[in-house]
């Protein structure tokens, strides 16, 4: 069977860790403040806000929402983002996905300060991630490296594949990789023959949002399993893999609820204070 790597636990000690550091930066008049922004009223959406906004309060991070109306128009968003990048109390911001239809996230990403930008997603952090020098980090591609570094999985040489090439996982988690000098192949929607790839995986990251998508006949027997995938069935969250036939094959396995999730958002409130402490020079 392989060993939990339990997310729950350490978010919990680096939240410890974190909400001194934010103590600390209290006593010098630095509060960290950041602002979500979030349009229409999509469920999932209510409960991450809700989430982010108990984390940051118990870590002593100010987190404000700004709702706006399902057919908000762009330019009011904009104004909104130039609004934000202009108060000076203001450390990070983030748009809310999923966005209505009407919305252009490109361009509202594109109009975020990067010295603002908590989930890296400007053009110029983006390249920055890739580029290997980089100020802020996704957070859930940087709560599965702290993860791994804390079980003492390294990286280097490893087999690493990614099921899912999304802007906010795939991607990212793809570059941080490759920085500690894993080889990376990610996988998505058109690739064919997953398991012809996931067999070879020393560490197998499913990013994919399909639930039973990774099963023990995809892995190689001691590999390290990471599942990022939050589905919901029959009222029950599960990730994409088949947890009770892979774990016994693995040799590291995230659980689904208590992995990763718990360390995405641990890793946004560092984001915070990053770049708090950057805006303030320290
Ligand atoms: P997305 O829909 O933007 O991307 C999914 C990716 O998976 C795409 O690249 C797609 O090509 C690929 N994919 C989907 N089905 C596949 C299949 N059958 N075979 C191969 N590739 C497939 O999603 P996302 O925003 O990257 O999120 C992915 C999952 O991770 C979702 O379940 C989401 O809820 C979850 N998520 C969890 C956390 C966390 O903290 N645990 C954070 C972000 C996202």
């Amino acid at each position: 069977m392989g060993q939990i790597l339990d997310g729950q636990q350490l978010a919990n000690l680096r939240a410890c860790n974190l909400k001194k550091e934010v103590a600390d930066l209290k006593k010098q008049d630095i509060k960290p403040l950041f602002c979500v922004i979030n349009i229409g009223n999509d469920p999932s959406s209510k409960i991450y806000l809700r989430t982010k906004k108990r984390r940051a309060e118990a870590i002593g991070i100010e987190q404000r929402v700004y709702q706006l109306p399902v057919d908000e128009k762009q330019v009011y968003l904009l104004a909104l983002i130039d609004q934000l990048n202009a108060a000076e109390e203001v450390n990070g911001i983030m748009i809310q996905l999923p966005v209505p239809e009407q919305i252009n996230l490109s361009e509202a990403l594109d109009h975020i300060n990067p010295e603002k930008d908590v989930d890296c997603l400007t053009p110029s952090n983006v390249g920055r991630l890739w580029r290997g020098d980089h100020f802020v980090e996704p957070a859930t591609a940087h709560g599965i490296l702290a993860l791994l570094q804390h079980y003492q999985i390294g990286l280097r040489g490893k087999n690493v594949v990614i099921i899912g090439r999304s802007s906010i996982v795939g991607k990212p988690l793809a570059a941080l990789m490759l920085e500690q000098d894993a080889t990376v192949s990610i996988l998505h929607l058109k690739t064919q023959n997953l398991s012809e790839y996931t067999k070879r995986a020393d560490i197998l990251v499913s990013a994919a949002g399909q639930a039973g998508l990774v099963t023990a006949n995809m892995i190689k027997p001691g590999a390290v399993i990471v599942d990022v995938g939050i589905n919901r069935i029959a009222g029950k969250i599960v990730g994409d893999v088949d947890f009770a036939e892979v774990a016994p094959q693995a040799s590291y396995i995230t659980p689904v609820p208590g992995g990763v999730g718990p360390l995405t958002v641990e890793s946004l409130m560092e984001q915070v204070v990053k770049l708090t402490r950057r805006n303030h020079g320290r």
